[in-house]
């Protein structure tokens, strides 16, 4: 009943940890907690190594990896955005990534939202109020 193949897993759960860690200084507590219950029903439309597209709730969050951008249009991010935070949608969509792709993008995103000098890899929030895909 040993089993030996968990160590990829054990990686995984660990990069998780860390994706928390770091989303933790993006965001509060409480839609920290949201976003954990939320990522189970998070839809990946467009997953591609350049570009997120997915559903949350009757939401869209468009993480242009390429151009550091994510796109987004709840009420909530509406006021996030400016202070370069992130709400429970766009964090339920990164925590719902492959954790070791999560954990690079949201390494940046939490060294941008700290005033620390020679920081470069800045992320911007754009508010959209709406997204259709395919137009
Ligand atoms: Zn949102």
């Amino acid at each position: 009943m040993t089993s030996r193949t968990d160590e990829p897993r054990d990686q995984e759960v660990q990069a998780l940890g860390q994706v928390l860690e770091l989303l933790a200084e993006c965001t509060e507590e409480g839609r920290l907690a949201r976003a954990q219950k939320l990522a189970a029903k998070v839809t990946c439309q467009v997953a591609e190594d350049e570009l997120i597209i997915a559903a949350v709730a009757n939401y869209n969050v468009v993480v242009d990896v390429e151009n550091r951008r994510i796109q987004h249009g709840c009420r909530d991010f509406q006021g996030q955005a400016r202070k370069l935070c992130l709400c429970k949608h766009v964090a339920a969509t990164l925590l719902a990534l492959e954790p070791n792709r999560a954990l690079l993008i949201a390494r940046e995103l939490a060294n941008g939202a700290q005033p620390v000098s020679g920081v470069v890899a800045a992320w911007r929030l754009e508010v959209i109020t709406r997204f259709r895909l395919g137009g």
